[in-house]
């Protein structure tokens, strides 16, 4: 099967030019001008850009949380990634305690199997560092899981400690994989919030408040000083404040490999959110939690100068009606965290980033598509658009106009939080391997078209 995309401006995270691009099957055949082929689909992206498909490295499908289940499942979460521009996703399989990695991640690879649209990694959250995991993470590095996570918070549930963070981190650097954090002590949370219910303070307000950003650039410098003793890379998910980014920025001027991804809830929304009112506020409730406001600029600048590498979306979407109300209308820590975004992440980072000023064109390529395939062990097959690389392509109408709405998104969750922002830009076609998946409003892929990413080591 060939598809010849004409005529538009192809833009990577280095380059932009007007090439045509041929698709032979699933892969870039051929990148020039004037280029034809016989039989060929002809995709006309005249006055439109061409964007490598861009890249989640931060989702939750299916992850039981809380006391209930995440609203998106691996079908409707990737279809509602697939309208948004995204074409490949890494989620996380966590494992529990007493299992192996191998069994948390045959539970989540099941959980995707024949539902997702398209292709999919995990990274593995290690929930139980006993010496047969040590040994197992070498394991999961030969069978493409070339990432693992730990938590630092939940304490109680998934949280880690020292000596496993450590050891986790040691045994990453030897066989080259990544350790991401999620940065925030538990132990000090689970204070506040406790002191803050007692006290009556049990509105969604109170879980910012039972969460400061002090706790969080704790938690994110402890990790990369153990990361440095370790000799391992490190990447903090969903940072949120200027305190743990002056963390990430000290490590990276000192030469360490150290990475952060933000969000684009942490770079638009913010404290006064969770300040709502009625039980509102309960839509804003995640952790790290919102922030005040004026930490948006800092994070915005740090996307552009290169401290923070990439924007994903921690997208775990829980219904307002039916589940952010199940437990916590009386008690803000029985809030199930987590907030949809798998699908609005490109309008916002386009529209407020790109053209909102703070960063060129090629940079929101970068940090969509390009950083998160180097980071996490799939660059060039995937975040670049080459002769050889999968054909996930993007065609993006950058005149397009139009307002965020749980109306017309995809995300099986009753609420926006982005609801009424205008924005421009938004996907024409979306082409996962070489099928077109997307065009305009129409879905035309297929649950099970998705396929396991099997990753590589960390290049960077
Ligand atoms: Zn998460």
């Amino acid at each position: 099967m060939k598809t010849l995309i004409t005529n538009g401006t192809i833009v990577t995270a280095t380059d932009t030019y007007v090439a045509d691009i041929l698709v032979v099957d699933d892969k870039i055949a051929l990148i020039g001008q004037g280029l034809a082929a016989e039989g060929a689909q002809v995709i006309d992206a005249k006055g439109k850009r061409v964007y490598p498909g861009a890249i989640d490295v931060h989702t939750h499908f299916d992850l039981p949380f809380m006391g209930t289940v995440c609203s998106d499942d691996f079908e409707t979460g990737t279809i509602a990634a697939a309208f948004g521009g995204t074409t490949s996703i890494i989620d996380f399989a966590i494992q529990g305690k007493g299992q192996s990695l191998q069994q948390a991640l045959d539970t989540w690879m099941a959980k995707a199997r024949g539902k997702a649209v398209i292709d999919y990694g995990f990274h593995v959250a290690i929930g139980d560092m006993t010496e047969a995991v040590n040994a197992e993470m070498a394991d999961m590095v030969a069978g493409g899981i070339t990432s693992f996570k730990l938590f630092l918070a939940y304490k109680g549930s998934l949280m880690v400690d020292d000596g496993a963070l450590f050891k986790a981190l040691r045994r990453a650097g030897q066989i080259g994989a990544m350790i991401c954090i999620h940065g925030e002590n538990g132990d000090v949370v689970d204070i506040l919030v406790k002191e803050m219910v007692a006290a009556g303070k049990t509105t969604p307000y109170y879980h910012c408040l039972s969460r400061p950003p002090e706790v969080e650039a704790e938690a994110t410098g402890r990790a990369i000083a153990f990361a440095e003793i370790a000799e391992a890379p490190v990447y903090i998910v969903h940072l949120t404040s200027a305190h743990a980014l002056a963390r990430v920025k000290e490590a990276r001027d000192n030469g360490q490999p150290a990475f952060a991804e933000t969000c684009p809830q942490y770079l638009l929304l913010s404290i006064d959110n969770c300040k709502e009112p009625g039980f509102e506020g309960a839509k804003y409730v995640m952790s790290p939690p919102l922030r005040e406001k004026w930490h948006q600029d800092v994070l915005w600048s740090g996307l552009a100068s290169g401290d923070l590498q990439v924007v994903s979306t921690d997208h775990a979407p829980f219904n307002f009606k039916g589940q952010k109300d199940m437990f916590g209308t009386g008690d803000f820590s029985k809030i199930p965290n987590g907030a949809p975004g798998v699908e609005t992440r490109l309008y916002l980072v386009y529209s407020k980033g790109f053209l909102g000023g703070w960063f060129d064109e090629n940079r929101f390529v970068d940090l969509v598509a390009t950083q998160p395939a180097k980071l996490f062990g799939f660059f060039p097959r995937k975040g670049t658009i080459a002769v050889g690389s999968d054909a996930d392509l993007l065609i993006w109408d950058p005149k397009a106009k139009h307002t965020l709405s749980q109306a017309t998104l995809h995300q099986r969750v009753d609420y926006c939080p982005y609801e009424g922002t205008k924005v421009t830009g938004k996907p024409a076609v979306v082409l996962s391997r070489g099928k077109v998946i997307v065009e305009g409003d129409k879905f035309l892929g297929k649950p099970g078209a998705g396929q396991f990413l099997k990753r590589g080591q960390v290049w960077f």
